[in-house]
């Protein structure tokens, strides 16, 4: 295993009768970009926390850069990190916070500023060395946080949302800049996050947790249009999930209506049709036309600026949501407009219920 991979193998972590990390394995390269998502609780900040070594797992072993650490005490991994709960040092100014790694090891002092200016470039705090945090904006608070998680130059460092605390805009501007600094500096970053957005647009690829256990990894396309179950299809966007069973001809969803997936994972008799509403065409119409259509009536437009969000209602109580680009020309339906639903097969799933 090279300098900068990482790996979990059957970890598990029990606090009392709860399993909160369950058989967690999963391995990640060099250089990769991967990202813990899932909702509050359901076990991100423990896992890293035994990546880190400040937790102990109760089963499983810890590799990095091909060592087993699982013994080995947090100073003794070589990992940069940014936890929520690890802020910078009120006391110390900015130099200061960013060179604290460094001076713990005893590097010597000349060496010592080269570094801190060298990083404190990267993260564009030049200039900002004598200021102290309460000094600063949030975002800058953060990288300065960041300096310090990569100033010895660790091949891997962990963040716990590192961005939790700013507002949209400024977030997004990190996002950039910790993907953009990440990529230069070759560095394996392993990222817990609730955020899908967040977890979609910096990751190479993601782990989705779901009481401890990883629903699914891979991809941020690829889980987001291949889910394997409902709850990664739901948590990760928007999803329309409809009734859907096997009969002898082949799958029937809501008023008997002619189904043709791509692909799924329906097991059994019963489940569900999983399909984006971005992938769903609309059109006026009073009848369906061929498999994957169906005819149905506007019960709500929800004009969104650049798409419109309608809510047709397919069959007594089956709704789905159609996202609509605003695109040159478009015509709009109106709430009791008869329209006609399609999508394609490839762009459908049938998942478990
Ligand atoms: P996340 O980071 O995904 O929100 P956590 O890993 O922090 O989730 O927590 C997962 C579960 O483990 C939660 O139910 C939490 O209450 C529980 N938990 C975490 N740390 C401890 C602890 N030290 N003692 C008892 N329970 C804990
Ligand atoms: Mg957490």
């Amino acid at each position: 295993m090279a300098a900068g991979a990482v790996a979990l193998e059957g970890v598990t972590k029990r606090y009392g009768a709860e399993t909160v990390v369950a058989d967690v394995s999963l391995a990640i390269a060099p250089g990769e970009f991967f990202t813990l998502l899932g909702p509050s609780g359901s076990g991100k900040t423990t896992t890293l926390s035994i990546l880190a070594g400040f937790v102990t797992a109760d089963a499983g072993r810890v590799l990095l850069g091909g060592q087993d650490m699982t013994q080995v005490p947090p100073r003794g991994r070589g990992l940069g990190m940014v936890f929520q709960n690890y802020a910078i040092f009120p006391h110390l100014d900015v130099a200061g916070n960013v060179a604290f790694p460094l001076a713990v090891k005893r590097v010597p002092k000349a060496e010592i500023a080269t570094r801190v200016a060298e990083a404190l470039a990267l993260v564009k705090l030049t200039g900002f060395e004598g200021r102290y945090p309460r000094q600063l904006s949030g975002g800058q608070q953060q990288r300065v946080a960041l300096a310090r998680a990569i100033v010895a130059r660790p091949g891997i460092v962990l963040m716990d949302e590192p961005l939790g605390a700013l507002d949209k805009n400024l977030r997004y501007h990190m996002q950039v800049e910790i993907k953009e600094i990440s990529r230069r500096l070759g560095t394996t970053v392993i990222y817990v996050t609730h955020d899908q957005e967040e977890a979609l647009t910096m990751s190479d690829r993601i782990a989705i947790m779901e009481h401890g256990r990883i629903a699914q990894m891979g991809p941020p396309r690829e889980v987001y249009e291949r889910p394997d179950n409902a709850f990664v299809a739901a948590f990760l966007g928007e999803a329309n999930l409809l009734p859907a069973r096997r009969d002898g001809t082949g799958v029937a969803g809501p008023g008997g209506a002619r189904l043709e997936a791509g692909a799924g994972t329906l097991p059994g008799a019963e489940g569900l049709l999983f399909i984006r509403p971005e992938k769903l065409g609309i059109a006026p119409g009073t009848a369906a036309e061929g498999p994957n259509s169906l005819a149905g009536r506007v019960r709500h437009a929800s004009f969104l600026g650049n798409t419109v969000r309608y809510a047709v209602e397919v069959a007594e109580g089956a709704v789905l949501v159609c996202d609509a680009p605003n695109g040159a020309g478009t015509v709009l339906h109106a709430a009791g407009d008869s329209v006609l639903l399609r999508w394609r097969a490839e762009d459908c799933r049938l998942l478990a219920g």
